[in-house]
């Protein structure tokens, strides 16, 4: 028991990936750490669907994080996760999609591990991954895509520190998280950069939700049918000629969440 790794010890942490949002999605892993948790500390990514799932004798601590909404800061967390495993608990840091993409869960676990804090890591199905598969749009494809990239369209200063020319190139698929108030911007540069306006291009919001709704368009034209649609964060960003399979292999939204 004590040397078995799914059974959640008292004094760890586990920083567990809870997919991008439909709870089927969660590991058995996740499920079942979930299941054994003392404390679960969550973000304003996990799907409600998924605090469900929560025992009652569960303590939950909100740790918030959209923008504008830090209802924890970052340091904060990190300190709050030290202090929860040594008062002897069995913490699961819950975190939306994976925790090593663009999660800051690398930064968690840098201070545990600093603090001589154990832990263990689980991973979880990211919003690229989920929302590829829900809206019919496959991240690579042998007639349209060789290769893959993730990036974060976050916006500093209203502009976005990206390696264009890398991220303009034809049979690859560029996917971004956290774009959609730069998605203006980002379909600009791309067509500075060499790609044609009429290259495809996709925004769906709440992949694998209920509340799924997938935008499609063309450099030229995604920002203003996004903006059309009243779109809100969460949305993931799918770039690339993949996008056209999904008039052939969409499924989600036509069966009825
Ligand atoms: N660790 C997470 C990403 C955190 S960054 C993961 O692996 O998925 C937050 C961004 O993820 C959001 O701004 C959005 O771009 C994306 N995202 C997460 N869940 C999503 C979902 N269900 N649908 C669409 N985008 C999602």
């Amino acid at each position: 028991m004590a040397n078995n790794p799914t059974h959640a010890r008292p004094g760890w942490v586990y920083l567990v990936g809870a997919g991008s949002g439909d709870p089927e999605l969660l590991t058995i892993k996740a499920a079942r750490l979930i299941d054994e948790a003392d404390v679960i500390v969550y973000d304003n990514l996990v799907a409600p669907a998924i605090l469900d799932l929560v025992g009652p004798q569960v303590e939950r601590i909100y740790a918030g994080k959209q923008r504008g909404d830090h209802a924890l800061a970052q340091e904060e967390i990190n300190h709050l996760l030290v202090r929860l495993a040594r008062a002897g608990r069995r913490v699961v840091r819950l975190k939306g999609g994976d925790p090593f993409t663009f999660g800051r869960g690398g930064e968690e676990v840098e201070t545990l591990a600093a603090d001589g804090i154990p832990f263990e890591v689980v991973p979880g199905i990211t919003a690229a991954a989920g929302v590829a598969a829900y809206a019919g749009i496959p991240l690579t494809h042998r007639e349209h895509a060789q290769a893959c990239v993730f990036v974060t369209g976050h916006l500093k200063d209203g502009s976005m520190d990206l390696d264009w020319p890398g991220l303009a190139r034809r049979r690859q698929t560029v996917v971004i998280y956290m774009g959609l108030s730069g998605l203006p911007v980002l379909c600009e540069k791309l067509i500075e950069h060499g790609l044609p306006p009429d290259w495809p291009a996709a925004i769906v919001q709440r992949g694998t939700q209920p509340e799924q709704r997938t935008v499609t368009g063309t450099l030229a034209t995604l920002p203003a049918l996004a903006a059309a649609a009243q779109l809100r964060a969460p949305t993931l960003i799918i770039i690339g000629t993949v996008v056209t399979l999904r008039d052939k292999l969409r499924w989600f939204e036509e069966r009825g969440a």
